[in-house]
């Protein structure tokens, strides 16, 4: 098995579907899930409105937590969890070094916040995340009663807020959170694609360092 990181789960419009989000993956076949954020290809209508300085205010502080998740190695997605105008937690994607599936930024950012609240319930919050939640995610919302969802980027591969799915828009469901989409996309975005073109560019040249290595004549042989 290997290690891969959902990657994310954004699209790259540079070069298509590629790299797996795993540091180490070298081989395509790790990475399924590479897409990348896409320009607008889904039919999200979840955020006609313009943008508020407040919205921009705490996903700037949710793209300071995706920094955290490069810095690891990990993923570049963060979250923020906002009550009131507080900032109650925050989280960084980070599920190759938890070793942990739901290790994602939200669902950090949602442990967090329940655990410093003492209530698994979030009621009034507001969660902004750099990246269109997950069905995982999704869910999670759900049950801590999250009053209002701000992402940044869509995510063609599993976006469940209108782009593969719309969990929030299933009014069976007993709790409705607000969606708001879009917000910083192309900064949320980019970060993401920069993240995967590096990755492959250090891929790339592994490979050819290792090809030189295998091809290189063995001149410190004893005579
Ligand atoms: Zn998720």
């Amino acid at each position: 098995m290997s290690v891969v990181p959902d990657e994310p789960h954004v699209a790259d419009t540079s070069e298509g579907p590629g790299a797996c989000a795993s540091p180490n993956a070298s081989d395509a076949s790790d990475t399924p899930n590479e897409a990348a954020p896409s320009a607008a290809s889904h039919a999200f209508t979840g955020n006609p409105e313009p943008v508020s300085e407040r919205d921009l205010h705490f996903m700037t502080l949710a793209l300071a937590a995706a920094d955290e998740a490069r810095a690891a190695g990990e993923v570049p997605v963060g979250a923020v969890l906002v009550c009131g105008d507080e900032v109650i937690a925050t989280g960084f994607n980070h599920p190759i070094g938890a070793h942990d599936p739901s290790a994602h930024a939200e669902m950090v950012a949602l442990r967090a916040a329940a655990a410093s609240q003492r209530n698994y319930r979030l009621p009034g919050c507001e969660l902004y995340v750099t990246l269109e939640p997950c069905l995982m995610c999704a869910g999670a919302i759900m049950h801590a009663r999250i009053a209002r969802v701000v992402f940044g980027a869509r995510d063609p591969k599993t976006g469940a807020c209108g782009s593969v799915v719309d969990a929030f828009a299933n009014t069976q469901l007993n709790h409705h959170t607000t969606v708001t989409g879009g917000v910083l996309e192309h900064a949320c975005g980019d970060a993401l694609r920069s993240f995967f073109a590096e990755r492959r560019r250090a891929s790339r040249e592994a490979r050819a360092a290792a090809a030189a290595t295998a091809q290189a004549p063995h001149t410190d042989l004893p005579s």
